[in-house]
């Protein structure tokens, strides 16, 4: 009997979570500045993924594998989020290929970079990172969902530990790296702080 009523909670489950009136309701929750940030961030990440894993062809520099893999993780989170709220993946499945334009042409101008010099793909590195942590502070800003804001810190956290890693690798080749969207102020504050683990 209580198999019975498991099975029936699971097909009943299966089928609300197929229902379209469920899933209206659920994105209704969030508003369109809360669904397009959701949207742009999917794609951010990947961008960051995909121009680490160019910089890791191009030099073969295990911080940028590493690093890429974080960026998997933090796709996945996002797209966690997208179904949970009923909301299509805005991510395009190729690498190095966009749905949004201004990601894309990011792309190109990131990567023309990181084939100068690994001087240069560590700065690209550092400031796709600081773009990453000014716009999730943005995103932050807009959203007052407990399960939105935990996965921003979580991923604003990892881009902390990323931006003090390629920072580190900048020093050691006796460059500087100087913060083009966070201030200089919130780059030093992030660069005297330990990394560490940044939840699940
Ligand atoms: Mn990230
Ligand atoms: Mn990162």
């Amino acid at each position: 009997m209580r198999h019975i009523a498991l099975i029936f909670a699971l097909m009943l489950s299966v089928s609300c979570s197929k229902d379209d009136t469920l899933e209206t309701v659920a994105t209704a929750e969030l508003t369109l500045q809360e669904i397009a940030d959701l949207s742009v961030l999917r794609e951010e990440e990947k961008l960051a993924r995909d121009v680490y894993l160019y910089a890791y062809d191009t030099y073969g520099l295990n911080i940028f594998n590493n690093i890429s893999k974080s960026e998997q993780t933090h796709m996945d989170k996002v797209l966690s989020l997208l179904d949970a709220y009923g909301l299509e993946d805005s991510a395009h499945s190729d690498r190095g290929v966009f749905n949004n334009t201004e990601l894309s042409e990011l792309y190109e101008s990131l990567t023309a970079k990181v084939a100068l010099s690994l001087q240069d793909a560590l700065q690209v590195g550092a400031t796709i990172e600081d773009l990453d942590i000014y716009d999730i502070n943005e995103f932050l800003s807009h959203t007052q969902e407990p399960t939105i804001i935990t996965v921003y810190e979580s991923l604003n956290c990892g881009s902390k530990n990323h931006i003090r890693s390629f920072n580190g690798q900048i020093e050691s080749l006796g460059d500087t790296y100087v913060p083009q969207f966070i201030s200089q102020d919130e780059f030093e504050t992030i660069l005297s702080s330990p990394s560490g683990g940044c939840g699940n």
